[in-house]
Order: C-alpha cells, then sequence, then structure tokens
C-alpha cells in the first residue's frame, strides 16, 4: 500500500487534508492522515496540494504521418510534465485521419510503448464516411469530431449541414458525443471579401476575418440539429461570448449539450497581441479583454462546463514567424505543460480555488470522454492518478520547461503561478522536478464499463 498524504488534496467534496490510500494502481480510499495503516509507503507532500491527474479531451498528437510536427513520446511527455494523466487525440492532423477502423489500429500500433500517460482516442466524422461510425464505436472511440468549416489540413474534410444530417443518426446510435468546431463559412468568407486593404500582418485584420456570427451561426446550427436527431453535442473551443446566453436556454431547455473553452482565451486578449505574434494564431481567434471576462463568467455560473488545452503544434516554420502573416500561419498553440499555471495564474485572481480547477481540467474532460469512473476524480476505485501542484510558487516559461516537440509558445517569458512539482499514473511516478523516470507506462483507456477489468 501506498499513501499519498496532503494538507490540500483536492477530491470531489472539498479541498481537506487527507491521505489517499493506493494499492497498485488503484485508489482504494480516502482517509484521514491518521489513519494510514502500518507498512504503508507515505509520501507527505505537506502543504502542496495534490489534484486528481489533469485529462486533456482536447488534443492534436499527430502520429502516425506527421511526427515532425508533434507525436506521443513528446506529447505525452509535456503532458506529465504539465499534470495531465489522460490525453483523448482528436481525429485529424494525423495520417491516416481518425475516421475508419483500420486509421484507428494504425493509430495503436503508432501509440506502442511510446506514452508516458494514458490516452484514447476521438473518431472523426467526414463527408463521406457515415458508414464507419458505428463500426468506430465498436472498436473503441470515445465519441466524433467533426468540422462546420475546412479545417485548413489534407486528410480531413468539413462537413455541410446535409451530410451532417446523413451521418446524425449513426451517431446518435452510438450514444457518444459529436464534438463540433463551430464556425461557419460563410460569415467568415464575407468578413474577409469586406476587408479593404486588409494587412495580415495586423493581430486585428485576422480577428476581423473570423467574426463572432460564424461561431453563433454554427452553435444554432448545431442546437437546432441536436433537438431534431437527440444525439450528445459538445461545442470545442469555445471563443465568443455572444454564445452564452443561446447556450444557456438549450441546457435549461433539457438538450444534452456541453461546452468546453481554452486557457489561450481566459487569459491572452486581442488588445495585447502585437502585430505579427503569430504564436497567438488560433481559430476561432483570441477576442476582447471584455469578451474574455464574459468566458470567466460563463465558467462561474457553468454555462462552460470544461477547459481543455486544444494543443496543436506544429514545426516552427508552418508559424511563419519571419513575415509575421496571421492569414498563411498555422493556427494552434501547444500547451500541455503550462495549462495548469496558466488556469491558475487567471481563476485565483477571481476568487476561484483548486476545486474550480479540478471540476473543469479532471471530472469536466473526463465525463465528456466516458472515463470518469476511472479518471478524473480522487475517490476510492478511481485510477491512482495525481498531479503535485505548489499553487505559491511561481516560474518563468523557459523553453526547457515545454517538453513538447518543438518548444515555441506565445507564453514564453511570463511569470505563471503554481509549479507541477510531480505526476503520477495509477500509482507510478512519472514526472518530477524536470524528469520522466522510468519506462513509458501509458496506455490506451477503454470506455466506462467495457475493460471487464474488477473496479
Ligand atoms: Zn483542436
Amino acid at each position: 500500500m501506498q499513501a499519498f498524504v496532503s494538507r490540500s488534496v483536492v477530491t470531489p467534496e472539498g479541498i481537506r487534508p487527507a491521505s489517499i490510500l493506493v494499492a497498485g494502481e488503484r485508489i482504494h480510499a480516502v482517509v484521514s492522515p491518521d489513519q494510514i495503516p502500518g507498512g504503508s509507503h507515505v509520501h507527505d507532500f505537506g502543504d502542496v496540494a495534490i489534484l486528481p491527474g489533469l485529462v486533456a479531451s482536447h488534443v492534436h498528437l499527430n502520429e502516425p504521418g506527421r511526427t515532425e510536427w508533434e507525436g506521443f513520446e513528446t506529447a505525452t511527455r509535456a503532458a506529465a510534465a504539465g499534470g495531465y494523466t489522460t490525453l483523448v487525440d482528436m481525429p485529424l492532423n494525423c495520417l491516416p485521419a481518425t475516421t475508419t477502423v483500420a486509421a484507428l489500429q494504425a493509430k495503436r500500433a503508432a501509440a506502442q510503448g511510446k506514452c508516458r500517460v494514458d490516452w484514447a482516442a476521438w473518431g472523426g466524422v467526414v463527408n463521406d464516411n457515415e458508414h464507419d461510425i458505428e463500426a468506430l464505436a465498436a472498436a473503441g472511440v470515445h465519441g466524433f469530431k467533426c468540422f462546420l468549416i475546412n479545417p485548413g489540413i489534407d486528410g480531413f474534410t468539413m462537413v455541410t449541414e446535409q451530410q451532417l444530417r446523413s451521418a446524425l443518426p449513426h451517431v446518435a446510435r452510438t450514444g457518444l458525443p459529436l464534438l463540433v468546431h463551430a464556425e461557419l463559412p460563410g460569415p467568415i468568407d464575407h468578413a474577409t471579401a469586406s476587408l479593404a486593404n486588409p494587412d495580415w500582418s495586423r493581430y486585428s485584420t485576422y480577428l476581423a476575418s473570423r467574426p463572432d456570427e460564424a461561431e453563433l451561426g454554427a452553435i444554432r446550427l448545431m442546437l437546432s440539429l441536436c433537438r431534431e436527431y437527440g444525439f450528445r453535442v459538445h461545442i470545442v473551443h469555445l471563443s465568443t461570448s455572444h454564445a452564452l446566453p443561446e447556450l444557456r436556454t438549450a441546457r435549461a431547455e433539457g438538450l444534452a449539450v456541453t461546452v468546453e473553452t481554452c486557457p489561450h482565451y481566459l487569459h491572452l486578449s486581442a488588445e495585447t497581441i502585437p502585430d505579427g505574434a503569430t504564436l497567438n494564431k488560433c481559430a476561432p481567434p483570441i477576442r476582447s479583454r471584455e469578451n474574455r471576462e464574459k468566458l470567466w463568467q460563463g465558467l462561474k455560473d457553468k454555462t462552460l462546463d470544461l477547459v481543455v488545452t486544444d494543443h496543436s503544434p506544429c514545426p516552427p516554420a508552418m508559424k511563419r514567424l519571419a513575415e509575421g502573416n496571421f492569414r498563411t500561419a498555422w493556427g494552434g498553440i501547444a500547451s500541455l505543460s503550462v495549462a495548469l499555471p496558466l488556469m491558475w495564474t487567471e481563476a485565483s485572481q477571481r476568487g476561484f480555488t483548486l476545486l474550480d480547477l479540478a471540476q473543469w481540467m479532471s471530472a469536466g474532460p473526463a465525463r465528456l470522454a466516458g472515463c470518469d469512473e476511472r479518471k478524473g476524480r480522487i475517490a476510492a476505485g478511481c485510477d491512482a492518478d495525481f498531479v503535485v501542484f505548489d499553487s505559491d510558487r511561481e516560474f518563468v516559461v523557459t523553453e526547457d520547461k515545454l517538453h513538447y516537440r518543438h518548444s515555441i509558445s506565445p507564453y514564453l517569458g511570463e511569470t505563471l503561478r503554481g509549479v507541477v512539482k510531480a505526476t503520477y499514473l495509477r500509482g507510478r511516478l512519472v514526472f518530477a522536478e524536470g524528469e520522466f523516470p522510468g519506462e513509458p507506462s501509458g496506455r490506451e483507456l477503454s470506455a466506462n464499463q467495457s475493460d471487464g477489468s474488477p473496479p
């Protein structure tokens, strides 16, 4: 038996002094610190907090096929350094895209022996694979992802409303969620065409080319399809706060809709992004400071369910840093290793607690990915996945702390609050003080109740 002890253990019921007793890979019980059985191997972290291992339900690992961008080895290393113990990989940016069972098997083969944390896969819904959807569910994907706009990458197509209508009865039958990149091309094409003499080195040009209406229209479409087909819809990376009232209403109506946003929308704002600073490019775009504060309000009133990285790395050349062109630069921000301190820096200033972070970054994503019986909570029966987090210490983001394939980041040089001291995966230390001890022990995660192993 191992005992993980802290005066600040973040459990679903609250933050309290506790000892987490671990037998093998699972949490046996959470007891008071004076109830540790004799002979236990005790790890006492004192005042430093223990949170449940974080669950990144929105990441792009890019393997197989684009390992010059990222890969299982580097992404899971960055994840362990950031306190993440579970990643759910998006079906695009890898080649082949995860839109068939054969592609899922290729991904499994590519992951063998490389992962420092656990992982699972989302399947893709594209313009011609409606007959693969139920087979993908049977083969073990945790849900599906689609794009209502061109994703800007070869190997994965967007879906029109008509194509989506062919796919939705299949999605609904699986009972799994459909994650949607909610931007429509119409308002973006219109806004881009209306730009007079656009200067693409200016952030304001890029922002004007991707208006709130593109997100709003897509979300309205998805809510009406959700009503019609009765599937679970999940809006990924919400950027516009203008959608919050309608999402609130849909929730009140009882629609099965969940929503995520990302650390970059909660930390950065359009007013402070310098012209040419394409490391800040993502889609939908980072909007105004006022918009950012409304997103925080959306977290507070629980219209937003979870916060995910949308870790989407690329080789540095694709960010077009030399010319600083927001039109041609790759849209994506990598943040697995710093998302927790980024969030804590912002959340602690607004009166939120580590319990809120655990809800947004562990329990919420685990529920979305259907692995909440094992992941995302410090509770008996769950996997012994922990992040040991010194919430008072500050550090400066430097390249050596990023750990993913290409150490580029819009956050370099920033001072952030909270340091990940150690990460444990199923009772084993996988990260501590900049090091990754042991062989990669991460494995693919089955959905709730389907792996047959004892609780
Ligand atoms: Zn993404």
